[in-house]
């Protein structure tokens, strides 16, 4: 059963005007493919937030009683355009990054999205190869959409999915959204091979833990990759409290318990799962049922290897999920600056990184104090 907290929202501190200092203009930092931060990580990864709005209204993210009617979201004149963000993701791809993801806010909720996708498309890592090309939707409006976007490039897509009993998913969604249409969303993305598909399931104690298993015992086997992601303390308004976080520990034990588990290799380095394999009779992974991922942003902090950039709806360039301020590309952009001088500005900015915010707050997570000034996911993506 449902259980609903009486929610602890938080009121909105607008954080989308602070800015960080561009670094000053020192040595000119030609793009190699091999940029590293203070802490030797590369850059690989940058996730593209295309809107700040969304049809969801998830507490864990876009709480209700905060984005509501009167909540301002940023102006048309205010988003990167297709182009803007195109140019900008082509000195990333320079400087080392070789995976995009696109999300938002809903991106499938950005009109012409598809014309985004084809521009990014093109795109070429400095060896010749083409992007690895996702994006993350709440499903929505996948069954819609799901043949224009791989006919435009995508290559696939992540779907969240809180739980798989209506009810359960109309309360976490908050908006009375049908299970089945998301359902419908990732048949058709799978039917469009946009795959490998992989769902993400953000779990929240008293919320949806019931949901665990039986969307484990779904998606076994069915070459969809069901990822357990732990409710994070991301943004400053879902008034989030430790007490709902269940560990993915946890969630491994219970899975575990009916559906045995073997733990299997990262299959890249920087990967944000920990991936569980399916076990066959004799306790080896059993391919052919699959393996599920946990994210342990909460229990376990995996900063050490982190290769994520994120760009805002409106150009600001975030080091960190956790992150107060960002660096404001677009007046770099709209100045109509030198792509060698954006080439620099992204290199300083990426050398400087130092971000580890997971592993310096895990030693002592403390829920009472005041939330911080941070960005909230809707608007840098997550
Ligand atoms: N609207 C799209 C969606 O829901 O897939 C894309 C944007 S959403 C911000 C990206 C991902 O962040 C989703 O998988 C969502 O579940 C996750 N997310 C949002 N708030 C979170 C939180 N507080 N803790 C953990 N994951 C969160
Ligand atoms: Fe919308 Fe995604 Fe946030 Fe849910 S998690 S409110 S679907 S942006
Ligand atoms: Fe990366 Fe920041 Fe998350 Fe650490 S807390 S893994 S630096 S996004």
């Amino acid at each position: 059963m449902t259980e609903r907290h009486t929610p602890r929202v938080v009121p909105l501190v607008d954080q989308r005007s602070a800015v960080l200092a561009m670094p000053a203009a020192g040595s000119r930092i030609v793009a190699t493919g091999s940029l590293i931060d203070q802490r030797a990580r590369p850059l690989r990864d940058l996730r593209i937030s295309v809107t700040d709005r969304c049809n969801f209204r998830c507490n864990y993210c876009m709480p209700k009683e905060v984005f509501d009617k009167n909540h301002l979201y940023l102006p048309h004149s205010a988003l990167l355009s297709f182009e803007e963000i195109t140019r900008i993701a082509k000195v990333f791809v320079a400087h080392g990054v070789q995976k995009i993801r696109l999300t938002g806010g809903e991106p499938l909720l950005r009109k012409n999205i598809e014309s985004l996708i084809e521009q990014l498309a093109m795109l070429r890592t400095p060896e010749g190869h083409a992007l690895d090309l996702t994006l993350t939707t709440n499903g929505s409006l996948l069954a819609r959409k799901a043949r224009a976007l791989k006919a435009a490039g995508l290559q696939r897509v992540t779907v969240s999915l809180d739980g798989l009993n209506d009810a359960v998913f109309r309360s976490m969604n908050d908006v009375d959204f049908p299970v089945a249409e998301v359902l419908a969303g990732i048949e058709a993305a799978r039917e469009a091979g946009l795959g490998p598909i992989k769902i993400n399931m953000v779990v929240k104690r008293g919320s949806n833990e019931h949901e665990i298993l039986p969307m484990a015992r779904h998606f076994r086997g069915s070459g969809i990759v069901l990822r357990f992601i732990e409710y994070m303390d991301v943004g400053a308004s879902n008034g989030w409290r430790m007490n709902d976080v269940l560990p993915s520990s946890e969630v491994v034990k219970r899975i575990h318990a009916e559906l045995p588990l073997v733990q299997l290799d990262p299959s890249q380095p920087g990967e944000t799962a920990e991936r569980w394999g399916y076990a066959d009779a004799s306790g080896q992974h059993d391919r052919t049922l699959g393996e599920i991922g946990v994210i342990s942003s909460v229990t376990q902090a995996f900063c050490g290897d982190c290769n994520r950039a994120r760009l805002s709806t409106e150009g600001k360039l975030y080091l960190c999920l956790f992150a107060s301020t960002g660096y404001d590309l677009r007046t770099l952009v709209r100045d109509h600056a030198a792509t060698a001088d954006l080439e620099s500005a992204i290199g300083h900015i990426w050398q400087d990184r130092n971000d580890n915010y997971s592993e310096s707050r895990s030693a002592q997570i403390d829920d009472s104090a005041p939330a911080q000034r941070r960005v909230e996911m809707s608007y840098i993506g997550g």
